[in-house]
């Protein structure tokens, strides 16, 4: 999939003045009525903005699996073929991203970052997903989205 240049360059700007945060403006971590903590928006993201950068620690994929065994790995994300990112250490409010079968937001890599973006417009208040299609979440098998499309599993 091709992303328009727009985005990829809003993207690279976005991450170059929020890197030394790990603090995101425009999201807050609350109770969510998916599962858990949820990560939401506080302002508005037009389609296509980058909403914030997948921050976390770069990991081996052995290291990943180690980690997913213990009840603390529920933040891992696979960056590519060799790499995870641990969104537990060092990383920010994008780690609480629930899974939804009807996301808002999807994940790219740029540069080998992780980007969050929307993929419609969100308003503030609502909880940014993503499809996580095999889910950070390893140990939740039945899907609580309850939107129209899901899988439920
Ligand atoms: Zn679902």
């Amino acid at each position: 999939m091709l992303y328009p240049l727009r985005l990829l360059y809003t993207a690279r700007r976005r991450h170059s003045v929020r890197s030394r945060n790990s603090k995101m403006c425009g999201l807050l971590v609350m109770k969510s009525p998916v599962s858990g903590l949820g990560c939401f928006a506080t302002v508005h993201f037009p389609r296509d903005s980058a909403i914030a950068e997948y921050a976390g620690e770069r990991i081996t994929h052995a290291e990943a699996v180690r980690r997913l065994t213990r009840t603390t790995g529920k933040h891992i994300s696979q960056l590519d073929a060799d790499y995870y990112i641990d969104g537990s250490v060092g990383g920010n409010e994008t780690q609480y991203i629930n899974h939804s079968c009807e996301p808002n937001a999807d994940v790219m890599v740029i540069d080998s970052f992780m980007i969050i973006f929307a993929l419609r417009e969100i308003l503030p208040g609502e909880e940014v997903t993503v499809d996580y299609l095999n889910s950070f979440d390893h140990d939740q098998t039945l899907c609580l989205c309850r939107t129209s499309s899901c899988r439920k599993s």
